[in-house]
């Protein structure tokens, strides 16, 4: 490749040194080097791959459960290292979510593909409503601050020389120094420099999760690093800074080491008066426990991670934070329950949110009309919304009075699913005796949405008896599959369910 010579000169150059000649863009290890990275086609392999790995056709065999997990790995299988490089164009973000959104509600049986959950809320992390499936856009910034990352560092690297040599240096290669350089050079770089301000709900996400580790103090400048925690301590005392004789002193040479113990030592042009004490003072007690550490050199530190490294993950997930409550968390996480299959746990997932294509639920998103007959297909006298037809409808509360003889104990009529499914969760705090119980409520659900379908969709008559003991195996089946050896039998489950999930407790190994 040649840059202002001519073509003749360059073929010669190229054969004396036995090379190929080349163009823009080539490809250096699988990224596009040269071209234009705001430029669709550039993008294209990577949305081509997602539409051949998502086609709706796979999607038709599987459950929502294994949609799920299939549009997860595709991603992790997918070139993330572009995406580490480049900063994805918002129209490429568009085209890819749009593929993933339909293949995710796609399948499924129905007629008419409905987006049951906004996008928004599939992608929050499961313990917080929705089904974790990655935000492109935060993935996207979590994986260019590891530039950052990088630049913080300690170490020197090549990567970092160009950088500082192209863009400057001050004092180092302080992070704070890339908001200076912000709006220079090639759109790469502009890119990288504002990566911090590309969250519009999180504006300063990366430059807030490092922090100076004061070591040596001969590369932190005292009053010009954000080495406190509060900022420049020349913006907060700009009175202090035009009177202090170092300015443009590093930390360690603001005080002197006495008897192993560092001390600070502020000078200033002139004596101080009154209300300048006062701010002295107050700055004084500001970095009185932050000592100079000699031999260690002056860092920087991610402070969402444990020792202090950048990683991918931990901002992502501050990235990905919400404010939930506790109690919602809690009982959202139940829903991913690992002894029941992952179909069953979409569905509790979708029932939780009351977005299950119930016929009261399908008039709502006109895909039926009101004239349509939208009663229980059970009883046929309701209305079929998803209270009824699980808790209310004679046939369902039938089941659970019967299941609640079983179990010994008594079943109240809730609200709606999410009451009913929270008041199971209170009956135990052994988080395996709740998973034991979180079974048994979800086989009753998941017994009775089958029953319901396959007499919408097959014309088969439901007994409520035969419901019952197909509850009582799957329960069964579901509580046990997952345990090492079999702590109890099937006739065991029959008899004193309750004492045989007691046994699912984590220390508890006795047979019942
Ligand atoms: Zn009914």
């Amino acid at each position: 490749m040649g840059i202002g010579v001519e073509d003749n000169w360059r073929n010669k150059m190229a054969f004396r040194l036995c090379c190929k000649e080349g163009e823009l863009p080539f490809k250096y290890l699988g990224i596009p080097v040269g071209g234009n990275h705001k430029r669709v086609a550039m993008w294209q392999p990577m949305v081509n791959s997602f539409k051949k790995k998502l086609t709706t056709w796979k999607g038709r065999f599987l459950s929502l459960g294994g949609r799920i997990t299939l549009i997860n790995s595709v991603l992790s299988s997918l070139p993330v290292f572009l995406m580490s490089v480049y900063l994805i164009p918002k129209g490429i973000l568009y085209s890819i979510d749009k593929i993933r959104r339909s293949f995710l509600w796609g399948g499924g049986g129905e007629k008419r593909k409905i987006k049951w959950v906004s996008w928004d809320k599939v992608c929050k992390k499961k313990e917080e409503g929705g089904l974790g499936v990655r935000e492109l856009r935060k993935f996207n910034l979590a994986l260019l601050g590891k530039w950052w990352g990088r630049l913080a560092e300690n170490k020197e690297g090549l990567w970092k020389r160009v950088i500082i040599g192209k863009y400057g240096e001050r004092g180092g290669h302080w992070l704070d120094w890339i908001k200076e350089r912000e709006g220079l050079g090639s759109t790469w770089w502009r890119d990288v420099c504002c990566i911090d301000k590309m969250d519009r709900e999180r504006v300063g996400w990366l430059l807030e999760g490092f922090r100076i580790k004061l070591g040596d103090g001969k590369r932190v400048s005292f009053w010009w690093d954000n080495w406190c925690g509060v900022g420049y301590l020349a913006n907060k005392y700009p009175r202090l800074y035009l009177i202090s004789t170092g300015k443009d002193n590093k930390c360690h040479q603001m005080g002197n080491e006495g008897n192993e113990q560092w001390s600070w030592n502020l000078q200033w042009r002139r004596k101080l008066f009154e209300w300048e004490k006062e701010e002295a003072k107050e700055l004084q007690q500001l970095i009185e426990d932050k000592k100079i550490k000699q031999g260690r050199p002056d860092s920087w530190e991610w402070v969402h991670d444990k020792d202090g490294q950048y990683s991918t993950k931990t901002a992502y997930s501050i990235l990905t934070k919400d404010q939930i409550e506790t109690n919602e968390i809690s009982t959202y996480k139940r829903i991913w329950n690992p002894k029941f299959p992952s179909k069953v746990s979409a569905f509790n997932w979708q029932l939780l949110l009351d977005r299950i294509p119930t016929k009261v639920n399908l008039v709502i998103r006109g895909i039926i009309g009101e004239a349509e007959d939208g009663k229980c297909v059970f009883c046929k006298e309701e209305d079929e919304d998803s209270k009824h037809v699980f808790l209310k409808c004679k046939i369902t509360s039938w089941v659970w009075q019967e299941c609640a003889k079983w179990w010994g104990t008594e079943v109240r009529l809730e609200r709606d699913c999410w009451n009913s499914f929270q008041r199971f969760g209170k009956w135990s705090k052994d988080p395996k005796v709740k998973e034991g119980w979180d079974c048994i409520w979800s086989t009753v659900i998941w017994t009775v949405w089958l029953a319901r379908n396959q007499m919408i969709f097959q014309d088969k008559k439901t007994d409520p008896r035969k419901l019952l003991e197909i509850i009582q195996v799957r329960s069964f089946q579901w509580c046990t599959a997952k345990l090492d050896r079999y702590a109890f039998t099937f006739t065991d489950w029959l008899i004193n369910p309750v004492e045989c999930i007691k046994s699912l407790h984590a220390g508890r190994k006795k047979r019942v």
